[in-house]
């Protein structure tokens, strides 16, 4: 498989565009996908590195919403359960299912019959019988070491877990398959009106090179999430967002070592505590902080989360003993939420809305879960001013990604699996047939193998090694430091892959340590604060 190539923005300047996608995080991914697959001559650009905004700082879970049940968003759950068994269904190794369990303190009739009523409403959403598995004490100590002894009992029901970043690059490829152009560092810098004043097309910045061109599209598609009031202000229209930001800490699993999620209260502000196994780690989440509508690049956690977050875990596991040094990384990602004037940014609605203001179509809000729904309804729009169409054709046919062919005898079935949904069945022969198909680059993180790091490399468009490093391979969260002990083994392979010479490599180091120390490292005063 070769490296694709960045076509040069005059040449993309000269071509006649159906649909322009701005934004490269999930939700352009989706649309960018289901534009192409019907044969529309698409372009997406991403302003940094795809899945560089919140799609790659999620809770990284497929589900449907169990709390949304709470505050009666019956339309979004349904649409979410059923979303989320799609995916499972289609996306096998890269959306996987994962158990959760609700912890039950003893004497709390009720949370356990609000939850039990909950829960068995979710299964019938799901077209299953409402039966909700209780889970003892002693299993529980299985389950989660070090939970506090109060709870003697627990609810476990099932939901979807994935790789939010590897899931839109999949996207990404898929739409990439079907003749779609896909291309990081460009940035719509202004939007281009025809003499009706509808929007027309836009320019576009290439952040590496500098070049500026302007590009005609018959449909332009707004999908910057957090950054779409950005977007929008330049036909003069005031912001319709809310941003609340929302961040997650790491922990090494042996620290925290949960075997399936865990969903409890927070015990100062009684919100929904995930404690989530993932990739090796645990992650623990998530914040609601209220930001208005600013929208910083990058995001990050604050002091106050990372204390938040720690406290909450430690009320839950006090037998663990957890410390700001166990915390291995955090994140932070914003929510693109629409603004309903709801005071408690936890209670804002999660649900996403598409609208059309000269010429300019704008998707805003939703969950990883959702993007497929998110997606068709844009193409509705998009149709719906194509009289001559005939109707959307239905989405094509679920892409097989179980990997079949190859013989590689070493791989187990779930490593074939994982291989196959994150990269596809292509890729997968591909990695197989490198030499270094079976060594992974670090024993306590049996998914890396160096043979993956090179095919990512070579095709994934890695334009800095933090693409590669936080997004890619996700080094960034999964190893302590951000991986910067194995950056010796990295070297040879990504400077002959991109033919960086020693030069380069130093300046990708120093870019990538600096980028780790200020968004995935520990606050230096939640540290201090803590001590
Ligand atoms: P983004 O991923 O932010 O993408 C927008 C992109 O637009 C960015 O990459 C940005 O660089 C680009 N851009 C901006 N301006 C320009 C420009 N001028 N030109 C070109 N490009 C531009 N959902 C779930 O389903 N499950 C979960 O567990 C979950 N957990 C979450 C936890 C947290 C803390 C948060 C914050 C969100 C969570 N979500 C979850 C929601 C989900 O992550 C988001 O809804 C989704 O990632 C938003 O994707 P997006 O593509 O709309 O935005």
């Amino acid at each position: 498989m070769e490296r694709i190539e960045r076509t040069p923005l005059h040449e993309l300047a000269r071509q006649r565009w159906d649909v322009l996608v701005i934004g490269g995080g999930i939700t352009g991914a989706g649309i960018f996908r289901e534009a192409a697959s019907l044969g529309l001559h698409t372009l997406l650009v991403e302003a940094h590195d795809f899945a560089s905004g919140t799609s790659s700082h999620s809770g990284k879970l497929i589900h449907g919403g169990l709390h949304y049940l709470s505050r009666f968003q019956m339309r979004l759950a349904r649409e979410s359960v059923r979303e989320r068994d799609v995916l499972l269904r289609e996306d096998p190794g890269l959306v996987e299912p994962l158990d959760f369990i609700l912890p039950v303190a003893a004497g709390d009739w009720k949370h356990s019959c609000v939850h039990t009523v909950g829960l068995g409403l979710y299964h019938v959403m799901g077209g299953r019988p409402p039966a909700t598995q209780h889970v003892e004490r002693q299993a529980l100590e299985q389950i989660a070491p070090g939970l506090h002894d109060h709870y003697r009992t627990a609810l476990r029901y099932r939901e979807g877990q994935t790789d939010d970043a590897r899931l839109t690059l999949r996207v990404i490829a898929a739409g990439r398959s079907d003749r779609g152009v896909a291309r990081n560092y460009t940035r719509v810098c202004g939007l281009v009106r025809d003499r009706h004043g509808q929007v027309s097309g836009a320019e576009l910045h290439d952040v590496l090179t500098g070049d500026v061109v302007a590009l005609a599209a018959r449909h332009v598609v707004n999908a910057t999430g957090p950054w779409s009031d950005g977007v929008r202000s330049g036909l003069g229209r005031s912001p319709r967002q809310r941003i609340v930001g929302g961040s997650h800490l790491v922990f090494p699993h042996h620290r925290l070592p949960v075997t399936n999620g865990v969903v409890a209260y927070h015990g100062e502000s009684g919100l929904p505590l995930y404690i989530v196994p993932w990739q090796g780690v645990t992650l623990v989440g998530t914040t609601h902080r209220d930001l208005g509508e600013e929208a910083r690049w990058p995001c990050l956690a604050t002091d106050e989360e990372v204390v938040y977050l720690l406290d909450g875990v430690r009320l839950l596991f006090p037998g663990l003993d957890l410390d700001t040094c166990d915390i291995q990384a955090t994140y932070a990602g914003y929510r693109p939420i629409i603004d309903t004037r709801t005071t408690d940014p936890a209670r804002a609605s999660r649900d996403y809305g598409v609208w059309l203001e000269d010429g300019l179509i704008t998707v805003t809000g939703g969950k990883l879960t959702t993007h497929r729904s998110v997606a068709r309804q844009v193409i509705r729009m998009i149709s719906g001013r194509n009289p001559h169409w005939n109707g959307v054709r239905p989405a094509k046919p679920a892409r097989c990604m179980h990997a079949s062919g190859e013989t590689n005898a070493e791989l187990s079935g779930s490593e074939r699996r994982r291989l196959a949904g994150q990269y596809g069945p292509e890729a997968v022969r591909s990695i197989l047939a490198m030499s270094d198909a079976g060594r992974h680059l670090e024993p306590a993180l049996p998914r890396t193998t160096l043979a993956e790091i090179r095919w990512s490399a070579r095709t994934e468009s890695v334009e800095h090694l933090d693409d590669l490093l936080s997004r890619r391979l996700r080094l960034a969260l999964l190893l302590p430091r951000g991986g910067q002990e194995h950056l010796g083994s990295i070297e040879p392979i990504v400077r002959q892959e991109l033919g960086w010479d020693t030069t380069r490599w130093q300046q990708e180091v120093e870019r990538y340590l600096a980028g780790w120390a200020k968004q995935y490292a520990v606050p230096t005063h939640a540290v201090s604060g803590a001590n």
